[in-house]
């Protein structure tokens, strides 16, 4: 996507807008003096028996004398980044349905509101005109192709954004993927591709390499593929000035019958998504490459698929992880933590300061936190806290779980080190953590992300599309703070 970026740091005038067509407003709480097309508002607020301050809740979309169309919201110094990208993405959208050529931004305020509410702005109406796969042979796209913003002239020329918007949008587009155009084999070879694009070391460990290490629990979960075309794919991104070293780990279940434990229609539907962990990952890899950050990330893409057959693991199978420790299958469906583990142990032998997961791994996160939100579990409390702060820097909402050393008792097994899950109780969110956690090494510090709200419909915060690329800004910001 190419978009061409045009800043005028005087405060926009109805005369200035003239030639615009599709304009989005971006105001605060104090009605602006001179604001354009303030008595077009002023009607329309009439009308609909409404006022200027309920611009912070429902905003208004008019048309103008000249043909064009003009969106109205108030973001309140109070509110949430969250909120912002929400109410921003439902003003920009009747803008943006219309595919314009060109979009005006106009911000209003004093100079920080301005900057905050510009690059919301800019972040809100980007990730939405971004292209994503379809298959509908009459949708065609006109693409945006210039934004113009009044009222602010920001140096960093949204570097940062444009950079988000990049790694979300290829998390989204990995993820929408059908299974049979996202395989495993394909998957693999898109991500050597984009390894060669940005300069990425990149590293395999195939079925036949991972059977010689003895990563069992990987293992497991890729002998029921034909062909055995699972892997864990190991990419580095090295600056030359780095203070520290992330690693980041991402689940790529490319498609999750849920084994032997088969899921219902209802809930095998959607499943190519299972791989949005590794999107993440990939994504948040993205973002910091194009924006130079000065930190070594490795990246740990564990990519399989959970397969039905007479080759798949079953429900009482004893397998031996990489770390050495037996575990007793549970449920053919909790995959995720299976291949997670021996990948957590891989990157964690590398001792980086912080390893950071990615997964859309349990049913009982989202029935704890709904698809609004995902959840954090850590080995440090302080890592729980940087991470709702991430959160709400990027404006994706975070909840954070314990991580309690009592619940391992539920994984005691009578004939291996531990079981993979229960099928006692709830709060397999916090058993997952529990078990993923074993496989550790160096006390390394972790945090795990359980993506509850990847898919969510009609969107979430500032992304319209169901598949949301959520955890993509959170896990920037999660970096930005590690390295601070
Ligand atoms: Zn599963």
């Amino acid at each position: 996507m190419s978009l061409k970026l045009t800043q005028y740091a005087a405060i926009s005038s109805e005369k200035s807008l003239s030639s615009e067509k599709h304009i989005l407003l971006v105001l605060h709480e104090k009605v602006e003096k001179n604001m354009p097309f303030a008595k077009i508002l002023d009607n329309k607020l009439k009308r609909s028996k409404s006022e200027y301050k309920d611009l912070n809740k429902t905003p208004i979309t008019v048309e103008l004398p000249n043909g064009g169309v003009a969106s109205f919201v108030v973001l309140g110094k109070k509110l949430k980044l969250f909120q912002k990208h929400t109410l921003l993405r439902k003003a920009v959208k009747p803008l943006l349905d219309e595919q314009p050529e060109a979009l005006a931004i106009c911000v209003f305020g004093d100079e920080t509101t301005k900057e905050t509410n510009a690059c919301a702005a800019y972040y809100v109406a980007t990730v939405n005109v971004a292209e994503l796969p379809s298959r509908k042979k009459d949708k065609k796209i006109k693409p945006l192709k210039a934004i113009n913003v009044y009222g602010y002239k920001a140096a960093h020329d949204y570097d940062y954004v444009n950079a988000r918007v990049a790694g979300n949008t290829l998390c989204r587009s990995l993820t929408m993927l059908p299974p049979n155009e996202l395989t495993p084999t394909i998957y693999r070879e898109k991500v050597k591709k984009l390894a060669k694009q940005y300069g990425w070391a990149w590293e395999e460990f195939d079925m036949p390499k991972l059977k010689k290490m003895g990563t069992g629990a990987f293992y497991a979960v890729g002998q029921g593929s034909n062909p055995l075309d699972a892997a864990i794919v190991h990419l580095t991104y090295k600056p030359k000035k780095s203070t520290k070293h992330i690693a980041l780990v991402g689940k790529g279940i490319c498609f999750d019958t849920g084994g032997h434990n088969l899921k219902p229609a209802k809930y095998m539907q959607g499943m190519h998504e299972d791989m949005n962990g590794s999107a993440v990952a990939l994504g948040i890899l993205t973002a910091v490459t194009l924006q130079q950050l000065p930190v070594k990330l490795d990246c740990w893409l564990a990519i399989a698929q959970n397969h039905i057959g007479p080759l798949a693991y079953k429900q009482n199978d004893v397998v031996k992880a990489l770390n050495g420790m037996t575990i007793e299958i549970v449920h053919t469906d909790a995959e995720g933590r299976m291949v997670l583990a021996d990948t957590l142990t891989l990157a964690s032998r590398q001792k980086p300061d912080a390893i950071l997961d990615y997964a859309t791994l349990t049913g009982s996160m989202a029935v704890a936190v709904t698809d609004r939100m995902s959840g954090v579990i850590a080995n440090r409390e302080e890592l729980a806290c940087k991470a709702i702060e991430a959160g709400d820097a990027a404006g994706e909402r975070i909840v954070a779980f314990p991580y309690e050393e009592d619940m391992d008792s539920d994984l005691d097994s009578d004939i291996a080190d531990i079981k993979q899950c229960t099928l006692e109780g709830g709060g397999d969110h916090m058993h997952a953590a529990r078990f993923m956690g074993k496989f550790i090494e160096n006390d390394v510090a972790w945090l795990h992300t359980d993506l509850s709200s990847s898919n969510r419909k009609g969107g979430l915060g500032a992304v319209q599309s169901d598949v949301n690329g959520f955890g993509v800004g959170f896990g920037l910001e999660m970096i930005k703070s590690l390295i601070a």
